[in-house]
């Protein structure tokens, strides 16, 4: 079997930097990070260990004062900050750039009078929060949705940063639809589509696909559902115990990881998967 890694795979920015935040931090005192610092239980382990410990956020709000919050790169609601600095928390904000830009635009659309659609997982920490900067915003998953829904006056679409960009354009032309007064600001991240786009060569390439990553995470899911539609057999797994024994009747075999997978679970899969039967290359 040859392994071949996609070219590129793996952390995006800015989990990179909210992992990196949260590592720092709890270098200098211990801190509680607001929910899942990213959709990957090893992360979270980790990050335990060195003394950054996830809550929720009664939790939190019950720490000692002064005790250090983080934001996650997901980025929280305004209500959540209001809330940990009126509790006398000290917040550590780890929102990723790019989804801080999109709720700047989403609440500047919003204060301009606008209904904010927000294109995204209607569970997703991030779409919320997005949504929650932009009152009166609805969050929509589908174009079926979007058809549906009653809106009054110009509309402002922007889209959870991890979404998919074809159900995002369905999203967009349905609302467009009906001839209203539609703003586009798009705001999916390049990370998404960069990993999509080097999981399609490498399908070029390989016979079966393995995609590492946490199974709540909505981005990874989507790589793994992206390999099948290209035909390819697709497994999607978080750690290298869970390699499936069906692997081994692969000649090629393509590793891919969502961008909230850290490197050291992309190696492990990488090492077992080269332990099971020989030889790794690059795509
Ligand atoms: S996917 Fe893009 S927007 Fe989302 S956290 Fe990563 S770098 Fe930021």
């Amino acid at each position: 079997m040859t392994v071949i890694r996609a070219r590129i795979l793996g952390f995006c920015p800015g989990v990179r930097r909210a992992v990196r935040i949260a590592e720092d931090a709890a270098g200098r005192a211990p801190v509680r990070v607001l929910g899942q610092i990213v959709h990957n239980r090893h992360v979270s382990d980790r990050l335990a260990s060195l003394g950054a410990i996830e809550a929720g956020r009664d939790e939190i709000l019950a720490a000692p004062r002064g005790t250090g919050v983080v934001i996650r790169s997901h980025g929280a609601a305004p209500d959540v900050y209001d809330a940990m600095r009126g509790a006398g928390l000290s917040v550590i904000d780890a929102t990723c750039p790019k989804v801080a830009t999109n709720q700047k635009k989403a609440a500047d659309a919003s204060r301009a009078g606008r209904r904010v659609v927000v294109a995204g997982d209607k569970g997703h920490g991030e779409t919320q929060a997005v949504a929650a900067w932009a009152p009166g915003s609805v969050i929509v998953s589908c174009a079926a949705e979007a058809r549906e829904l009653i809106l009054d006056g110009p509309v402002t679409l922007v889209a959870q940063t991890t979404f998919s960009e074809g159900e995002y354009a369905a999203i967009r032309d349905a609302l467009a639809a009906s001839g209203r007064d539609l703003e586009d600001l798009g705001g999916i991240c390049s990370a998404t589509r960069d990993r999509q786009a080097a999981l399609r060569e490498l399908c070029d390439h390989v016979d079966a696909v393995v995609v590492v990553g946490g199974r709540n995470s909505a981005n990874t899911r989507r790589l793994a559902e992206l390999a099948r539609a290209l035909g390819k057999p697709a497994w999607h797994i978080e750690s290298a115990d869970e390699l499936p024994l069906e692997l081994a009747a692969y000649g090629r075999v393509g590793l891919s990881a969502g961008a909230s997978t850290p490197d050291e679970d992309i190696v492990a899969v990488e090492d077992r998967l080269a332990a099971m039967h020989g030889n790794r290359g690059g795509a």
